[in-house]
């Protein structure tokens, strides 16, 4: 699984498309599904009949007095077949009736990686629910993102897929193969595939650049020193020579700023497309752009995942503030990782955290958002050696953020299908004997 679980998650950023297979098309297609060429923050959202399953969860209790929080929907995780049981262990025990998948997986290796998350998806009740990665390779050709867009159409009407993710290796590391120059996040070649997305009534999730400490020297005075020092590949400042080595040979990449500003002319030039701007919108540092963002640019959203550390060092009364402004444009989530021996809490040190580590995780998030403590410790430590003050959200604000505004994201009569459903053999009907056979 150790080996699984990078690959997962680097599908987006390595090359190497295979022919597009022939999938027998035995899956049902949802008749509403083509249906919803509106933007998604537009839908009202009706409420998911709970199932058994979710009656059974038994989440932390708050420790604000009295309050009762919803089911939550993470919408920030990364998720590994092999990884059912814990998967559903981690949300019985946190309270948490949705994930979604971010590594649902591009089409490198064919349709076998889309079929282990839709396997994933139904063994699980549809509590999970998968985004689809984009396969750089080949871009510079001009069919790039019509081929890409269609393998969307086909994620989306035959494994249920509900999202595109886009990583940070657009405008880091996706090369044009035409001119060998990065990918600019705001490519207008690009376009098709956002557009596809707004046909489709599905939301975008995307990471552009990374903290802006990354950007820095690296050395011990670099705040992001714990992370950086285990991972030096995601430095983009100079790099000592010790740890240059380990470091593979990469085009220069453009700077913190002109990532984000490339990432907003993007949002601006797809108005119909509705943008999760992962990571407090990728610029947790700086409160008051991320509020511009927001401000000019109605079809963008923003998740909190692996960021309560960095946005959580802005005072505690302008962050509520923010809070109560955007409360209808921000999403749960905390970039877990999780498979049959992996697991990644927001981010990883040298030391892998383990099972009972993930509560004391989701019980930092709550913390920080439910009550008014001060100084106390992130869900991630390794992301800076710091405390930040909790914010003392109200219910109604919690409500939107734990729940409501992600369902709004994502396609109500799709999810109330799902809720409803029982766990069938459908698994067994989908996807070629080749590929069943790939799965064993
Ligand atoms: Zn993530």
């Amino acid at each position: 699984m150790k080996r699984l679980m990078p690959l997962l998650l680097a599908a987006a950023l390595v090359g190497g498309c295979r022919p597009h297979a022939p999938v027998a098309p035995t899956v049902a297609v949802a008749p509403d599904v083509h249906a919803t060429a509106a933007p998604v923050a537009a839908a009202v959202a009706p409420p998911i009949a709970p199932t058994v399953s979710v009656l059974e969860l038994a989440p932390p209790v708050s420790e604000r007095p009295g309050y009762q929080r919803p089911l939550l929907i993470d919408f920030h995780t990364h998720l590994s077949l092999d990884g059912q049981e814990r998967i559903q262990r981690i949300m019985r025990e946190n309270g948490i009736e949705l994930m979604i998948n971010l590594s649902g997986g591009s089409y490198r290796r064919g349709p076998s990686q889309w079929l282990e998350a839709k396997i994933l998806a139904d063994t699980l009740g549809g509590r999970v629910l998968n985004f689809m990665n984009p396969d750089w390779s080949g871009f510079g050709d001009p069919d790039w993102a019509k081929r890409e867009a269609g393998r969307l159409d086909e994620a989306v009407t035959r494994y249920e897929f509900r999202g595109l993710k886009i990583a940070k290796i657009l405008g880091l590391g996706a090369i044009d193969e035409r001119t060998g120059k990065l990918v600019a996040v705001d490519d207008p070649r690009i376009g098709p595939l956002w557009q596809k997305c707004a046909d489709l009534g599905i939301p975008v999730t995307i990471h552009v650049a990374d903290p802006r400490a990354f950007w820095w020297p690296l050395n011990p005075q670099n705040e992001r020193w714990d992370e950086l020092k285990v991972h030096p590949g995601w430095a983009y400042g100079p790099i000592p020579p010790e740890l240059a080595a380990e470091v593979p040979p990469r085009l220069k990449p453009p700077s913190w700023p002109e990532l984000l500003q490339a990432a907003e002319r993007m949002y601006r030039a797809n108005p119909r497309t509705t943008f999760v701007a992962v990571h407090f919108g990728n610029a947790a540092e700086d409160l008051d752009y991320v509020d511009g963002v927001l401000a000019r640019n109605d079809n963008v959203y923003i998740d909190l995942a692996a960021r309560i550390g960095e946005f959580g060092r802005h005072p505690a009364a302008k962050l509520r503030a923010f809070f109560t402004k955007w409360q209808d444009r921000i999403v749960f989530g905390t970039d877990i990782g999780i498979g049959s021996d992996f697991l990644m809490l927001g981010s990883n040190g040298a030391v892998e955290p383990q099972l009972p580590d993930v509560r004391p995780f989701y019980e930092a998030h709550f913390r920080f958002l439910e009550t008014a403590q001060q100084q106390i410790a992130h869900p991630s430590p390794i992301q800076g050696n710091w405390k930040v003050d909790a914010i003392d959200l109200p219910a109604p604000i919690l409500q939107k953020i734990y729940r409501d505004n992600a369902m709004r994201l994502l396609d109500r009569t799709q999810l109330k299908a799902f809720a409803a459903r029982k766990l069938t053999d459908e698994k067994q009907d989908i996807g070629t004997p080749d590929d069943r056979q790939r799965l064993k």
